[in-house]
């Protein structure tokens, strides 16, 4: 198994856990039952990172340049560009990340190989190699609706075991992971196994998709720990950007909305105001959870919006 890399440990102050002690007496469960001191660990600093999708238009390429201008302000330590089923948006993706890459900052693409041949990866990947683009978000990703073949790949495993063994060490290839588990897998056991056989076919870390309960996320590690998991695992975070969409995402995901949340939010109608200073309130919250428990790091899924993210940020004292 991949050890983690040193980065991120080395620019964080580790928490400093008091009180109770880190593990609950009756269930073993760590994190989940203990006090400690939330504003001391809230201003520890911790690295964030930020998603886009590629935009379809050159006014949404110029209008993200000014997202990207604004979320610096949170110096994250790169900004990532999906990539859409079936290679939808490979010319979109790279000119994204270039646009980003010319601004100076470090670009991760996303890369997803279900549909594609052996041959279209290679050619992706020596495209960004020329450009100097060696981080990579590496998915299955899911078949586009009407696309019969499934191409020369399966799993997410199967791509990184070709990188590795094509490309060799020099790409950091960061993996999807699922706290509350994949939606097309039945068996959690089954799940939590492939994803550690998904790290351990040469991940350096892994990003969640968003959640907002943090003890899905807590338990999470602890399972994939005790299957020799040891890369950082980064939550994946949702500002509310538009309830409703999310509202949807997650019930076709199995994504948990906490009752109370789903119910105020739908409280508030069509007032937008109150439903944009709600979701800042409960997101930022979770994020303190995640922080105080010891997180490496945060993603956020900007999706090319800064108003929500930086907020929150700020509210964090990472921005
Ligand atoms: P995998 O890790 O391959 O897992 C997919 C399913 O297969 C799981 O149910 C797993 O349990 C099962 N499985 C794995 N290995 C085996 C095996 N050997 N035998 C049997 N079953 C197995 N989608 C996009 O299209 N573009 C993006 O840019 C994108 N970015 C994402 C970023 C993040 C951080 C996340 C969390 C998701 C992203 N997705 C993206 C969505 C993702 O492509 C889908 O969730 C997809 O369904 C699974 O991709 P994966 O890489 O997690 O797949």
């Amino acid at each position: 198994m991949r050890v983690r890399k040193g980065s991120h440990a080395a620019r964080r102050p580790e928490p400093d856990f008091t009180g109770e002690g880190r593990t609950h007496p009756q269930s073993g469960l760590s994190r989940f039952f203990f006090t400690f001191d939330l504003e001391a660990l809230v201003s520890a600093s911790i690295p964030v990172s930020f998603e886009f999708f590629p935009p379809n238009t050159p006014v949404g390429s110029e209008k993200l340049k000014t997202v990207v201008q604004e979320l610096a302000a949170a110096k994250p330590e790169f900004f990532s560009v999906t990539y859409g089923a079936g290679g939808s948006t490979r010319e979109k993706t790279l000119a994204t990340v270039q646009d980003i890459a010319a601004m100076g900052f470090e670009a991760a693409p996303h890369l997803s190989c279900i549909g594609s041949t052996k041959e279209s990866i290679s050619e992706i990947l020596a495209t960004y190699r020329a450009q100097g683009i060696r981080r990579l978000v590496a998915l299955r990703g899911d078949l586009p609706s009407g696309m019969a073949t499934a191409g020369e790949f399966r799993y997410a495993s199967e791509l990184i075991d070709f990188i590795r063994s094509t490309q060799g060490s020099d790409w950091h290839i960061e993996v999807a992971a699922y706290p509350e588990y994949h939606p097309q897998q039945r068996y959690i056991r089954h799940d939590l196994q492939h994803f550690a056989n998904k790290v351990q076919a040469g991940a350096d870390g892994a990003i969640t998709q968003f959640f907002f309960n943090p003890d899905a996320y807590f338990h999470f590690v602890d399972e994939v720990r005790a299957l020799g998991v040891t890369v950082p695992i980064v939550p994946g975070i949702m500002p509310f950007h538009n309830y409703g969409r999310i509202a949807q995402i997650s019930a076709r995901d199995g994504i948990e909305i906490p009752r109370w949340v789903a119910l105020k939010m739908e409280g508030y109608m069509d007032d937008t105001a109150s439903i944009r200073a709600f979701g800042i309130d409960v997101v930022t919250k979770l994020c303190e959870r995640l922080i105080a428990g010891g997180v490496p790091s945060i993603h956020f899924y900007a999706l090319n919006q800064s108003a929500a993210t930086l907020e929150i940020c700020r509210r964090l004292g990472l921005a």
